[in-house]
């Protein structure tokens, strides 16, 4: 198994649901370690920036524009097969779609409010947790 870390976004809806912590304990239960976390309110720069791959998309607009709705509590994952092992939990994009017991189907309301960010592949991941933590803010354990 290869030893990962991917980036975890609890969006603004969640935050909102007061659900960080309940979310926080799936990655635990399944084996993935948080090795830095910070929540930030996002500027619309920032949030424009971090999904720049989307910016020629026609959701893109409200996508930002929900992004900074509220605080979001980003934070690096570590553990086995970390990328995959914490999109699993997540669950599909669309709740609807989403297998039960994963994250969007219990917690998310629809495919634009829909609770939870995570990296979609392991160079992905390394630019994203570059985007919001320095290296040295980044703890193996
Ligand atoms: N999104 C949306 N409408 C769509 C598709 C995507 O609002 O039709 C938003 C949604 O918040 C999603 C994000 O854009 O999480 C990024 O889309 P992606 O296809 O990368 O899905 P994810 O990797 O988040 O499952």
């Amino acid at each position: 198994m290869a030893i990962e870390r991917t980036l975890s976004i609890i969006k603004p809806d969640a935050v909102a649901k007061n659900v960080i912590g309940q979310i926080y304990s799936r990655f635990e239960t399944a084996g993935l370690k948080i090795v830095a976390a910070r929540m930030v309110q996002l500027s619309r720069a920032e949030a424009e920036g971090f999904y720049a791959v989307h910016s020629a998309r026609p959701f893109f607009n409200d996508l930002v524009t929900f992004m900074i709705s509220g605080p979001v509590m980003v934070s690096a994952l570590e553990g086995d097969n970390a990328v995959l092992a914490h999109r699993d939990l997540m669950g599909a994009t669309d709740p609807k779609k989403a297998e039960k017991g994963t994250i969007r189907a219990d917690f998310a309301d629809s495919i634009d409010a829909n609770a939870v960010h995570g990296s979609d592949a392991v160079e992905a991941a390394a630019i994203e947790i570059a985007y919001f933590f320095p290296a040295l803010s980044v703890y193996s354990r």
